[in-house]
């Protein structure tokens, strides 16, 4: 879906944010275009998930100044499901518990909401007929083999969502429903938090498998180790709310060395 060549998928631009009268972002910028893997990193409380949050439409946040636009349109107004709608998707650092809910069901529903919104809207763009939906039998076929390609036992489909998931099981979860929604924009906070380097590299693996010319993606990550794994194109260093730093993938190799402390210092910066 490249839409026009000028303007970047996704742009966030001079981004304030405030929760509960404290300001954590103060002034982000961030462009990223079709294609591109970029790796966000930070020590903690410097406002990573503060910015994934805003970016997925987390009620709990104040946007008080700057935009960000997917496609040239400015989103902040549009609710978490129609930005999912629109191609956006977000993997939580913390993913949810539903009991009572089945994966299979679960992922079900989100592609009907997402992928079935998307065929229908290009279909009335196309000047109406029937939008081609994703029958359940189809849909059945595609999980099995995205579950497949992220070594997930079938038995996982039938299980309630991160109900009893171990830390590797959850995020292979929520980049198995990745994979089922497709979307343009994807973010990924902390994907590697709590997983031992098996998982790390099965999850690592899918999350390549669905990296290409169409997908902007956003890592958020702590460790460098993640970047052993996922190349990104592009790294930015986030400090007290703010983007510091910004180079290729030898900067996070640079900071590991080096250590968040010493960056803190250079910049005066508190978290
Ligand atoms: P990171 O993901 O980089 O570790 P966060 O975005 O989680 O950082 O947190 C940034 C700052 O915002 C921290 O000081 C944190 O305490 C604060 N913060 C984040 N979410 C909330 C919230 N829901 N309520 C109060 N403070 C919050
Ligand atoms: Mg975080």
């Amino acid at each position: 879906m490249v839409e026009s060549s000028n303007v970047p998928m996704f742009e966030i631009e001079d981004l304030h944010a405030v929760i509960e009268d404290k300001e954590i972002l103060k002034g982000v910028n961030l462009t990223i275009n079709q294609g591109e893997i970029h790796a966000l990193m930070g020590p903690n409380g410097s406002g990573k998930s503060t910015l994934a949050n805003i970016l997925a439409g987390h009620p709990s946040y104040e946007v008080t100044e700057g935009s960000i636009r997917f496609w040239g349109e400015d989103i902040l107004e549009l609710s978490p499901d129609e930005r999912a709608r629109k191609g956006i998707f977000l993997a939580f650092q913390y993913p949810t518990v539903i009991p009572g809910v089945s994966m299979a069901n679960f992922l079900r529903m989100a592609v009907t909401n997402t992928r079935n919104a998307r065929a229908e809207e290009a279909a009335a763009k196309n000047g109406g007929g029937e939008a081609p939906k994703m029958a359940p039998r189809e849909f059945r076929k595609l999980m099995r083999e995205k579950m497949r390609l992220l070594k997930m036992d079938d038995s996982f489909a039938s299980r309630y969502l991160n109900e009893g998931f171990s830390g590797g099981e959850k995020k292979r979860a929520e980049i198995l429903q990745m994979a089922l929604l497709e979307p343009t924009m994807a973010i990924l906070d902390e994907t590697d938090s709590g997983l031992d380097i098996d998982a790390l590299r099965v999850v690592s693996e899918g999350v390549n498998n669905l990296a290409g010319p169409e997908l902007g993606l956003l890592l958020i990550t702590h460790y460098q180790r993640l970047l052993n794994y996922i190349k990104p194109d592009y790294v930015h260093i986030m400090m007290d709310g703010r983007i510091v730093q910004e180079g290729g993938p030898e900067l996070a190799v640079e900071l590991e060395q080096k250590g968040y402390e010493k960056l803190r210092a250079e910049y005066g910066a508190a978290v």
